[in-house]
């Protein structure tokens, strides 16, 4: 696992004035990947800083990784290409040469400042891409609190979940192509469902319990395992790159409808990602213990326990949902927080579930996309989607409303944000999505 280094000293300050406000998610503690294109321009790689980016195209030609390491330098030619993939498959420890010498380069006293013109965009002026084109996604389920929302608590006060679940992480297999960039309107989903929750005459037509879901993404990075071979667990903690915000848009009629062999077109309608990789080493100093079984539990399985991942496989990472409906957009109101929540509810860390992923020999490689689950913890507030709401004893949403499904025009925003005391908190700025209405039926004679 990345340990702590001089990249994350937090006197460090950067000669980009606003990676010093403290409000920022991109201080030079953080420096993020993504992939981003001018208008006009093709897709290239960068690292945010502040509200601009690090165009490291530039940062070559300007000569700026001439005296840096060779690693660095390899890093900084894999990322700056159309795609993240070359430095997501060079993995872990290329990224961490490329911060340091990015670091170095951009801290208050560093070289590239007399080159801030060619070497910065504004983050304004460009139009954010995934980071690479999804290889693989899945989605695994890894908060008891979310699972236990509709079923309540045991004797012991813990929420109950079905026997597998705390035994291993489960998780589905997703689509690849509906992974989608923040910014992306969705579609409402046409589909099948009955007509109350989980009752009631089936009917075709637009899903009418639209859902959200906040939930954290690692991005595999490395050589990945060959079809047939396991990974073990430190294996599977090397291959955790970074990390982005996804929000896996759930269609909750559609979805317990058709839940005989798990979710299928429930959950494929579309799933957005932020675009920024939040890198492993970044997120060092916010590391913490893996869960803490509550007493009666199984122990944690062989083939997912490690040391080091009991002491630091976790993080303490605040989550927030936000709604902004059209009506709100348009009076100009501040967004509704739908939800504060923590990674550190996960029941399973990232790299359990990575190892679990592989344990069959299924392979992973850099360029996939596995995402947490819903990230709930215990408190109605720390809710992580509208459907726990909606199961809760006496439904009420935080702050005392009834609970609804997403309308049409809704926009819902993930923020996330690490803090610790004696660092500088870093951001993994936004994952935002508008729901469109759903299509008309292309056959127009589909009775309804
Ligand atoms: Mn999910």
């Amino acid at each position: 696992m990345p340990n702590l280094n001089a990249t994350h000293d937090p006197t460090l300050r950067s000669w980009v004035d606003s990676a010093n406000d403290g409000s920022t998610d991109f201080p030079i503690q953080n420096l993020p990947l993504g992939r981003f294109r001018r208008r006009g321009g093709t897709p290239q790689g960068g690292v945010a800083i502040g509200d601009r980016i690090v165009d490291l195209r530039a940062a070559l030609a300007l000569g700026l990784f001439d005296r840096a390491s060779p690693q660095a330098r390899e890093a900084a030619r894999a990322a700056c290409g159309d795609d993240l993939l070359p430095l997501l498959r060079l993995g872990n420890e290329a990224a961490g040469a490329l911060r340091a010498h990015l670091c170095a380069l951009l801290a208050a006293n560093g070289a590239a400042r007399a080159h801030a013109e060619r070497l910065l965009v504004p983050q304004a002026e460009v139009e954010m891409l995934l980071p690479t084109t999804v290889r693989q996604f899945t989605d695994m389920c890894a908060s008891t609190f979310h699972i236990g929302r509709q079923r309540g608590n045991d004797e012991r006060g813990e929420p109950i979940c079905p026997p597998v679940f705390r035994t291993l992480p489960v998780g589905y297999d997703g689509r690849a192509s509906s992974v989608v960039c923040s910014g992306t309107p969705v579609r409402r989903p046409l589909g099948s469902w009955q007509e109350q929750l989980k009752s009631g005459a089936l009917r075709f037509g637009p899903e009418p319990r639209q859902d959200y879901e906040l939930e954290l993404g690692a991005w595999i990075g490395g050589p990945g395992n060959r079809l047939g071979e396991p990974m073990g667990m430190n294996q599977a903690a090397d291959a955790l790159f970074g990390f982005s915000l996804v929000n896996d848009w759930s269609a909750r009629g559609i979805q317990f409808w058709e839940a005989m062999l798990g979710p299928f077109l429930g959950k494929s309608l579309a799933t957005t990602a932020a675009p920024w990789i939040v890198t492993a080493e970044a997120l060092a100093p916010f590391r913490i213990p893996a869960f803490a079984r509550p007493q009666g539990d199984p122990e944690v399985p062989t083939h997912l326990h490690s040391a080091d991942d009991q002491r630091q496989g976790g993080f303490d990472i605040t989550l927030e949902s936000h709604l902004a409906t059209a009506d709100m957009r348009a009076r100009c109101e501040p967004d509704l927080r739908l939800c504060s929540s923590n990674f550190r509810h996960m029941y399973w860390t990232f790299a359990q579930m990575v190892a679990h992923h592989a344990s069959n020999g299924c392979a992973l490689a850099a360029g996939d996309l596995i995402a947490s689950g819903t990230c709930s913890g215990p408190a109605l507030d720390e809710a992580a989607c509208l459907a726990e709401l909606h199961f809760a004893p006496s439904p009420t949403e935080p702050g005392g409303a009834a609970p609804r499904w997403l309308r049409d025009g809704d926009r819902v925003t993930l923020r996330g944000r690490a803090q610790r005391e004696g660092y500088v908190a870093i951001g993994f700025g936004e994952a935002s999505g508008e729901l469109l209405p759903a299509p008309s039926w292309p056959d127009a004679d589909t009775p309804r």
